[in-house]
């Protein structure tokens, strides 16, 4: 459908590997989070990045406060399902010690990194492993004299300090670098990007950062993540929350799937409910939710209250049920209706559906693929 694909054209950016993740060009936009425990603390750590994968995390960005911590992050890269960033602020010691130990890049604040020399030290390991570098430039630790010269946190200061650090990595030869220029403000943060989109190729990781708790962080993100998506700007995602890491990545997720860049998993569409309905639809939903958390395959749910609407989404989605009368409810596959089930058996019924029609689908894909 044509209304899907009316947003601008993507970016022209150039491509960088991350541990085998592509991130510009023709690649899929990634969704990236990042740790929240302490390095150190290796178990739980890695327990994190696993629930970060599990959820869709193509990327996993860890703090590195230490040397100490450099060490952990060496043994955490070894069991990672994932590839891992090293994020690294003050000590480009440290940046140095996670190229060695299994960094797949690195991620570096020239506002805080040091000295030009310090700057061309990680970019010389960088390229000693192979690892590309994201530049990422907060609108909260801005070089003195860009903050003394514009006065302000503002879209030129950002880029003219992100302009700054890629000339240090381009005079070492190293041109295997993405860019952030993130601000907890949205405007502030939405045009920066558009004017660094307009001055380089580089990939460009979006984010809106300190954006928040869940619900705010939720909202201002998806603004403006959304927003430059639908400018053709964007190559890889972070949903900055002040939550479980994992409601970024879901977060992350919902947002290229409402904007059919990328899919799966599950798909519930549902409506809010009123006098008329004949289901429960919000703990159904939310069980529903639940129990098809595994399924990475995509598949479109409609659980609607009455028939309303019902019908009319069921017609959309690969499988749907509609409440009913008399404690019954209408069941849909492939916008056909199926029968009627009673209400108390719903969530059965749909997450054996659900799991029935995904392994028909894959056993299609495997038999297409074998008589090729
Ligand atoms: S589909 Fe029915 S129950 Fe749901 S909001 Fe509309 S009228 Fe109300």
């Amino acid at each position: 459908m044509e209304w899907q694909n009316s947003a601008a054209p993507r970016r022209k950016s150039r491509q960088i590997n991350v541990g085998g993740v592509k991130i510009g060009g023709d690649a899929p936009i990634s969704v990236q989070s990042m740790t929240s425990t302490d390095t150190l603390d290796e178990e739980a750590t890695l327990g994190q990045i696993r629930a970060l994968s599990d959820a869709g995390a193509d990327i996993v960005r860890v703090s590195v406060p230490s040397l100490e911590a450099a060490q952990s992050f060496g043994r955490i890269c070894k069991s990672s399902p994932v590839p891992l960033v090293a994020d690294i602020h003050f000590d480009y010691r440290i940046a140095i010690a996670c190229a060695q130990n299994g960094a797949s890049a690195l991620r570096i604040n020239p506002g805080n990194i040091g000295s030009a020399e310090r700057i061309e030290a990680v970019c010389q390991a960088a390229r000693d492993y192979g690892l590309p570098i994201r530049v990422g430039v907060n609108s909260g630790s801005l070089d003195k004299d860009l903050l003394e010269k514009y006065k302000d946190p503002t879209p030129e200061a950002m880029v003219e300090a992100a302009m700054r650090a890629a000339e240090v990595l381009e005079e070492h030869d190293f041109s295997d670098y993405a860019f952030s220029v993130k601000a907890s403000e949205l405007n502030l943060c939405v045009a920066s990007y558009e004017l660094l989109a307009r001055k380089t190729d580089a990939p460009l990781h979006l984010g809106i950062t300190e954006a928040g708790g869940l619900r705010g962080g939720t909202v201002l993100s998806s603004i403006g993540i959304s927003w430059l998506l639908r400018e053709g700007i964007g190559d890889t995602i972070r949903v900055s929350l002040a939550a479980d890491p994992v409601e970024e990545v879901k977060v992350g997720w919902a947002i290229l799937k409402s904007m059919h860049l990328r899919t799966r998993g599950v798909d519930v569409v549902a409506c809010p409910t009123c006098a008329r309905r004949g289901i429960d639809v919000v703990s159904t939903v939310r069980e529903l939710e639940d129990r098809l958390a595994d399924i990475t395959a995509p598949l479109k749910l409609a659980v609607m209250g009455c028939v309303v609407n019902g019908p009319g989404e069921a017609l959309r989605a690969d499988l749907a049920v509609c409440g009913g009368k008399n404690g019954r409810c209408l069941i849909y596959e492939d916008g056909e209706l199926q029968g009627k089930i009673a209400v108390e058996d719903v969530l059965e019924v749909l997450e054996k559906r659900v799991r029935e029609k995904i392994t028909r689908i894959n056993s299609n894909i495997i038999k297409i693929q074998g008589n090729k």
